[in-house]
């Protein structure tokens, strides 16, 4: 099998990686750049993509913000999976909140804001504090505002008003302010028959707005009404592939935050704490294959590695550590490769991540020695 990946970054190579044991070939379409190229070494494989379109026995994606006219030129070969209204729906907060809606899936009170009158509207019905997401381009925080009281709107709204006229078709997505205890996600996957999987829920830390820890947990309670939540949309969707679910966590019941068309960065720790990981199961899903399992085999954490291309000789020493570098330049704040810590129970697990504190520095890693002060 041949499948096209839109996108070349860090998901299209670990697809790579894990397609080869079951001789599925991945080719990235670096859409920046037009270029055909291998995932692992970047080699240039051709230009134009109407030619790997042909080429190609499925063709995917690696990440939801991909011009609609490239979207629709793949979905036109009948070989796009998941199809390009699912991703769409995971690039526009808009088109997200309305599938979300429904699907009948619990999800913050909100109000689409396109002019300075939808503003007042949007504080009226949202009320504050209230968090302000650009409807199209934002990802990991980014071109979000906060607004904690009325007084602050004049300051914030220039600014606002510069996101929505700055590119078409853009607006803000005014959202209440959900004061959660944590945020957990759950990654699953569906085929093409509509049988279904999902992983365990993890857990997840961000540092300014950007995933650094995600890990493996076990709360049976949170995980079915997430796996009810999983079925509701993916089934919306007609969904084929991997697909995860961002949540707040809010004394035990779970709203969805938003969703993500693709494999995920809270899903990386299934490479080693899961039967079947993520990259090989949507694989699986968009060529038709059975499914995985997606059973945990090891408790897991995935550390990600950000801004850093080099790592102390310890971790690679250290028991139930694996290292996946993504091999891009190095790039502050970049996320660069991340580090899975697996244990055979979620207490040594605790004590080995503790350990990474001493040889991981706390300016580049300062979650990893935040939980090792809150567990010592
Ligand atoms: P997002 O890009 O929507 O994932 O938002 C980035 C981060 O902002 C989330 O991981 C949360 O920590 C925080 N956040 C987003 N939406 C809300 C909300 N409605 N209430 C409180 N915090 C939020």
């Amino acid at each position: 099998m041949h499948v096209l990946v839109l996108g070349a970054g860090q998901l299209a190579r670990m697809m790579s990686l894990a397609g080869a044991p079951l001789n599925i070939h991945i080719s990235a379409f670096d859409v920046v750049s037009g270029q055909i190229i291998h995932p692992l070494t970047q080699e240039v494989q051709g230009h134009g993509l109407e030619n790997a379109i042909q080429q190609a026995d499925v063709i995917t994606a690696e990440f939801e913000h991909i011009p609609h006219d490239i979207l629709h030129q793949c979905e036109q070969s009948g070989k796009l999976l998941p199809g390009a209204q699912a991703i769409k729906t995971g690039g526009d907060r808009r088109v997200e909140k309305a599938l979300l809606d429904q699907a009948g899936v619990k999800n913050a009170k909100y109000f689409v804001i396109n002019t300075r009158d939808d503003f007042d509207s949007a504080i009226r019905h949202v009320g504050i504090p209230m968090v302000l997401k650009s409807a199209l381009g934002g990802y990991d925080g980014k071109g979000q505002w906060r607004l904690k009281s009325t007084a602050d709107a004049d300051k914030i709204w220039p600014e606002m008003q510069q996101c929505i006229e700055a590119s078409d078709n853009q607006a803000i997505v005014a959202e209440e302010f959900v004061p959660f205890d944590r945020e957990v996600s759950l990654v699953g996957a569906r085929g093409k028959n509509g049988e279904w999987a999902v992983y365990p829920l993890s857990e997840n830390i961000h540092t300014d707005g950007v995933l650094s820890l995600s890990t493996s947990i076990d709360a049976q309670a949170l995980q079915q009404q997430a796996k009810t939540m999983f079925e509701a949309v993916a089934n919306t969707l007609n969904y084929v592939g991997v697909l995860a679910l961002e949540f707040f966590d809010v004394q035990g019941q779970l709203l969805v935050n938003e969703i993500a068309p693709r494999v995920h960065n809270s899903g990386h720790w299934t490479q080693q704490g899961a039967d079947t990981c993520q990259f090989e199961n949507h694989l699986r899903a968009v060529c038709g294959l059975p499914l995985g399992s997606t059973k945990l085999i090891r408790p897991t954490c995935m550390v990600n590695i950000l801004g850093e291309d080099t790592l102390p000789s310890e971790i690679l020493a250290t028991e139930g550590c694996h290292i996946h570098w993504y091999g891009k330049e190095k790039r502050s704040g970049r996320k660069m490769g991340h580090i899975n810590v697996s244990a055979d129970y979620y207490a040594e697990l605790e004590r080995i991540i503790c350990s990474l504190a001493d040889v991981l520095s706390a300016d580049a890693f300062p979650a990893v020695h935040q939980f090792a002060s809150q567990h010592k």
